[in-house]
Formats: structure tokens, sequence, C-alpha cells
């Protein structure tokens, strides 16, 4: 095989999901090869596929002595170079979540931007490291191999200042406390549809809902972020498998104050404990909540929808109205019964579904004659990635006349 490779990384709190791409000419086209390690660190288990073929299935990591990212990362970067070699790479991708203020568009990672992602640390705490260590990673198995950073908050940097501001004393958003947004990439990649998929009267004002483990949703005027529902962190927002969205500090405040709470038990409650798993007392995962008969599961499926239809209703208000409403992510390409639940609260706004498009999840699922299209558009934040990383590493080589 002679097409040079782009490696993709994603490296999540719990989880490393790779893939890698040919880079024949022209676009890159789907991944040829996918991966993941999950239960990083308890019960790290791979699998491994190229094209449909399951190369490596569910293989437990334990025994071949991973116990972190970095040894997860290690073994796939080996089994995958297994099956093409390492000479033909052109480039590495990573998502990296957070780009900071300073982040607009994916970047080249030398030393010295190593060490301003590095300086991003304290904005996202359980993620970037693992980021930033899938970078290591891949210097020490392909040394001298570009790397390419795209970031989570990057498409949000068209967001106006009365919106991302957090209205805190001056000496505190001088530290970088802001809104920023995040599923940048994700949205990125949504908005690169828009043209293609929709007719030009139904993509002027645009929500995206990207409902997967972590949910957000993105108001885009004319293909560009103007308001999402993610803020500072990751918690904001909507409910999600295990964080709780939006929540009133004065909650943290009585937690810390009349039990003692401190940063890691909150943070741990925070990201792990809440959400659909927290108020279902059945599962993160949606499927298993919308199985689930009991009444705690019925009201986290209920809430999950109502944050949604709340949120959108906000967001509405901020584009001047609506023209599309469009799903994507785990839960909004695959769960038909939600996005039905959401379209009918949205019917006030002009949102009317096509049951049966829905439910074959079409990519056009409202009725003809609704104010609001709906569609479903699965999304590709490796394919973004790969795209990025082949596309900076061309302009290294053939720099502008
Ligand atoms: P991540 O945010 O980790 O990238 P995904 O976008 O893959 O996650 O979404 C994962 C979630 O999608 C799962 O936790 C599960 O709740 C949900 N999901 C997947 N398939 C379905 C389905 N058919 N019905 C409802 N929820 C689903």
């Amino acid at each position: 095989m002679s097409a040079p490779v782009v490696l993709v990384l994603n490296a999540g709190s719990s989880s490393v999901k790779f893939a890698a791409y040919e880079a024949g000419g022209g676009d890159l086209g789907p991944a040829r090869w996918r991966g993941q390690v999950e239960g990083i660190p308890d019960d790290p288990t791979l699998t491994l596929s190229e094209g449909d073929r399951r190369v490596v299935d569910g293989e437990k990591l334990n025994s071949a002595g991973v116990s972190d990212h970095a040894g997860a990362l290690r073994v796939s970067l080996e089994r995958l170079f297994g099956l093409f070699g390492r000479d033909p790479l052109l480039a590495a991708g990573h998502r990296v979540v957070h780009g900071g203020a300073e982040f607009g568009a994916p970047a080249l990672v030398d030393d010295a931007t190593f060490a301003r992602l590095e300086a991003l640390i304290p904005l996202a705490p359980l993620h970037q490291p693992h980021n930033l260590a899938g970078m290591r990673a891949v210097a020490e198995v392909a040394p001298g191999l570009p790397q390419v950073a795209s970031f989570d908050t990057s498409f949000h940097r068209t967001i106006p200042a009365v919106a991302h501001t957090i209205a805190l004393p001056r000496e505190l958003r001088e530290k970088g406390l802001r809104r920023y947004g995040f599923h940048g990439i994700s949205y990125s990649f949504i908005a690169s549809q828009l043209p293609k998929r929709l007719p030009e009267a139904e993509r002027g004002r645009v929500v995206v809902a990207h409902l997967g483990n972590g949910a957000s949703l993105c108001a885009m005027r004319d293909g560009r972020s103007v308001e999402t529902t993610m803020s500072f962190s990751a918690l904001d927002g909507l409910l999600m498998g295990t964080r709780c969205g939006a929540l009133d500090p004065g909650v943290l405040l009585y937690l810390m104050r009349e039990r003692g709470d401190g940063v890691e038990s909150l943070e741990d409650l925070l990201y792990r404990r809440c959400g659909l798993l927290g108020l279902s007392g059945v599962s993160a995962d949606m499927r298993k909540v919308l199985a689930s008969e009991e009444p705690d599961a019925r009201l986290a499926a209920e809430q999950f929808v109502y944050r949604i239809v709340r949120e959108v209703g906000a967001l509405a208000s901020v584009l001047g109205g609506l023209d599309a409403l469009v799903f994507t992510a785990g839960i909004g390409e695959r769960s038909a019964e939600i996005r039905e639940r959401v379209c009918e609260g949205l019917a006030w706004l002009g949102v009317s579904l096509d049951r049966e498009a829905n439910a074959r999840s079409d990519e056009r699922i409202s009725a003809a004659g609704g104010r609001v299209a709906a569609f479903v558009i699965p999304t590709d934040e490796e394919g973004v990635i790969a795209r990025d990383a082949a596309t900076l590493v061309a302009q290294r080589l053939e720099p502008a006349a």
C-alpha cells in the first residue's frame, strides 16, 4: 500500500478513539481503519475495524499491562501501524478540547504550540491532558511526524461578546473566564454540509442539536455559530449522559458548606454521576433509559427532551426565528423517539414531523409545508480532523507564493 495515511486521535476522559485515512490525492474519503479503547483505566478494551471488517473485537488490554491513557494509546498505535506499516504516514490529527481564546483555527503542533496548549489545561483539566498525551504518544512511536490540533472551541469564535461574556468582575474575565462552547468540530462538519443538503431558504437560521454522551445545541446564522448551550466548561446547558447541565451555582455552595465537599468530589459528581445516570438511577445510555419502566427513568427522558425544547426556544429568539433544526450524534442520529418528542415540543415554533421519515431516520424528517424544516445529518468529527491535518501539512509543504 502506498497512499500516505492520516491518523486521527480523539482521546476522551475514559476512552481513546482513533481512525486512519488514506490521502491518495483529492478528498480523503471515508476512514479505512477505525478503533477505540474504552473503559480506561479499570477495564481497557480494544476494538479495531478495517472498513466493515472487525480486526480486533473487544480485546482486554489489562493483560498487556495497560492501565492508563498513555498505555492505551501506545497499544492502539502499535496495532494500527501493524495494519498499514509505519512508512507512509503523512500526519496525525488530534481532537483538542480547548483552544482558549487564542486558537481560532487548527494548528500545527510544534514545541511552542504544545506549551501553549499545556497552559490551557486549567480550563479543561479532565480532557486537555489526555489530548496532549495523544501527541506525546505519537511523537514517541513516529518521531518527526507532523501533528495538527483541531479544537472543539474554535467554531464558536464567532459568538459575539454579549453572548460569550460572563458578568464577572474584570480581573476574573481577564483570567479567561468566559463562555467558550464545545462540540465545535462536529458543528463545523454540520455547517459544511448545510449548503450541500439544505435549500438556501432553509439554512439562514439553524439550530443544530448534537446529542451524544455529551450534548449541546448551537445556533448558526449563515453557517456561523452565534450562540451555544455549553459554556466555560462542557458542564453547562442540556442534560447529558452523566452531566446535569445548567445548574444553580448555589447548589455547589450548599454542598461545599454543608457537606464539606471539595473540588475532586464535586468534579466527580458533576462530570460522572449526574444527568441521565444520576436522575434515572438506571443508566447513562439513552437506550436503557427509554427501555426502563422506572418512574425516575421516565422523568430523566422527559427532562432530557424538556431541556432541549426550552433551549431551542431560547436560541430561536437569539436568531430572531428558526428555519431549520438539525439532529446529530448518537442520540440525535439514532433515536427516532427522542427526535419525535423534541419536535412535538417545538410544534408551536412551526416544526412538523413526518413520522415515517423520522422512523426511517431519513435526512429530511419534517413534513412538507411546516415553517421549520428538520433534518438528521450524521456527524463526522474524525473526518474533519483528518482533513484539517492533511490541509495544514499540504500548506506547509507548498507555502503560498
Ligand atoms: P460520544 O458523545 O461519546 O461521542 P455518541 O455521539 O456516540 O457519543 O453517542 C452515544 C450515545 O448515543 C449513547 O450513550 C447512547 O445513549 C446513545 N444512543 C446510541 N444509539 C441509540 C439509539 N438507538 N437510541 C437512543 N440512544 C442511542
